[in-house]
Parts: C-alpha cells; structure tokens; sequence
C-alpha cells in the first residue's frame, strides 16, 4: 500500500467510523459515570472541534470570522442560562412536590430512550411554531439561524428565552413524570452531546445513522435559507423520532452547498448585534 492510498484510506475511516466510535464512548462514559455528564460532553466537544479542523465539511465554513464573537456571547448566555433554568425548575417541582411518579419501572436502557422520546417533544412542537406557525416565536428563534455557516460554535447560539424554552420543555415533563435520576442524567448528556455534534463542520457520512439519529448531516439541512429544507428536521436532541412522527424527517442526497446556510427572512434581521438580536422579540429596532 504505498502513501498516497495510505492518505484516502484514513479520512474515509473518519468520515464512516468516527462519530459511532465518540458516540460509543461517550455513551460508555456517561453509563458509567452519569454525574460526569459535563466534563465528557466537554472532553467530546474538544475534540470535535480538532476533528472539525481536520476533516470539514466545508472549508468555507472553517475558523474564527466576523461572526464569531456573537457566537461566543451567545454561547456563554446559553449555558449560563441553561444551568440557572435547570437548578430553578428543579428546585421550584421539589418545593411544591409537584412530582405525579408515573414514570414506568423499566430496564435502564428503555427507561433512557422513553426519556429520550418525552423530552423531545415539546422542543420539537415549540421549535416547529417557531419556524411555521408563530412570528414572535421565529423573531426569537432566528438568532440560531443568523449565521451563514454551520459550525461548532452555532451549537448553543440561541436567544436566551428560546434556550430557556427548551429546558424547560425538555426536562419539565420528565421530573413532573418522576424519572429517575440515572434516567434524567443519560438522557440529558445524550441529547446535550447530539445538539452540539449535530452543528459540528465535520464531513462525517452516515446516512443510515441519520434515520434514527439527529446527525450533523441531517441537521445542517435544518440550517438551509431554503424554506423547503429549513422548515424540516426539528428535532433537537438525539432522537429523529418526533420527526418521523410527524413527517418532517428529510435528508436529501446533494450535498449542501455552502452558500445556502443562513436566514430565509433574513434582509431585516440585526445579525451583527448581539442588544438588537436580544431586544429583536419587543421590538422590532432592527
Ligand atoms: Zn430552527
Ligand atoms: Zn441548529
């Protein structure tokens, strides 16, 4: 086998086997210490960001741009966000022990993919209104959708409301149902690992994966400034399941061209400003 053969040979064994190989150890690491969820999903996340240098899917979309710094603020307000809504709810359901305990007694893997299947509900519904049926909800919405690019630092570029809205849709119904904390902690590291993995630049190919599971090769076509494919694959966390359900699953076989990422309404819309993208749902002062 001489060099250059060498040279084809391991991209494609990346591009096929490399995200079921991080998943698969993510998933093992998370199984066997669920308490660790954050510094996993940050060790994960460290390395899909070298993986995304090396092997992008569009070099276009590679490296620190105009955009960058918005993604960033973004970025912190979101996870700051997301650790106060998550400590408040949890606090508020245990203070008015508002717990209904009728989570089923199941083996942890069906116990983890129930919770997988509840907790994406309602992101799935409020995240459809947001594209389709309200405007006050896109207004919000958008600043996900602001970039013209997909890349790993979009993961977590939301308005601080829509950010609070998927916690509390996601988590809310499985501590109201009284799911186990093992059950909760899995759940949540897989869908936390599947909303950052699914925005990463990396040319991975698993089309067969992507039926079930909320890839980056599927979720990018979610990016499109084409309604036609923006308005499809809402689904959020690691499941394409609500997707399928209600019929709003669509991977295309063309690649995604670069130029085709961004906002459909985009004209009006602040994208350099990170006060007006805030402000943007009271007022419109783009
Ligand atoms: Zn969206
Ligand atoms: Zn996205």
């Amino acid at each position: 086998m001489d060099s250059n053969t060498n040279a084809k040979w391991f991209p494609v064994l990346v591009q096929r086997a490399g995200f079921p190989l991080l998943l698969g150890v993510y998933a093992i690491g998370l199984y066997l210490m669920p308490a660790l969820g954050v510094p996993l999903l940050l060790g994960a996340g460290v390395l899909g960001f070298f993986i995304e240098k090396r092997l992008p899917y569009h070099s276009r979309w590679q490296g620190i741009k105009d955009d960058s710094r918005l993604d960033g603020a973004f970025t912190v307000l979101t996870m700051i966000v997301s650790v106060a809504v998550k400590g408040g709810l949890t606090l508020v359901l245990a203070h008015l022990s508002f717990e209904l305990r009728f989570w089923p007694a199941l083996p942890l893997p069906l116990s983890i993919l129930l919770a997988l299947i509840v907790s994406s509900f309602g992101p799935y519904v409020l995240h459809r209104a947001s594209h389709e049926w309200s405007d006050v909800l896109w207004q919000i919405h958008a600043v996900h959708h602001a970039p013209e690019r997909v890349y790993s630092l979009n993961a977590m570029r939301a308005h601080p409301l829509n950010a609070a809205w998927n916690v509390i849709a996601g988590l809310g119904p499985l501590l109201l149902l009284g799911a186990d904390s093992q059950t909760i902690l899995i759940a949540g590291g897989l869908n936390n690992f599947f909303s950052i993995f699914n925005h990463m630049n990396i040319n991975f190919r698993n089309p067969l994966l992507s039926v079930l599971l909320n890839t980056a090769e599927l979720h990018r076509w979610h990016h499109s400034a084409r309604r036609e494919y923006g308005d499809s694959n809402y689904s959020s966390g690691a499941l394409t399941f609500w997707d399928h359900a209600f019929g709003t699953w669509k991977l295309p076989v063309q690649k995604f061209a670069w130029q085709d990422a961004g906002l459909y309404s985009g004209k009006t819309f602040p994208s350099q400003s990170l006060s007006r993208q805030l402000l943007r749902p009271l007022c419109r002062c783009a």
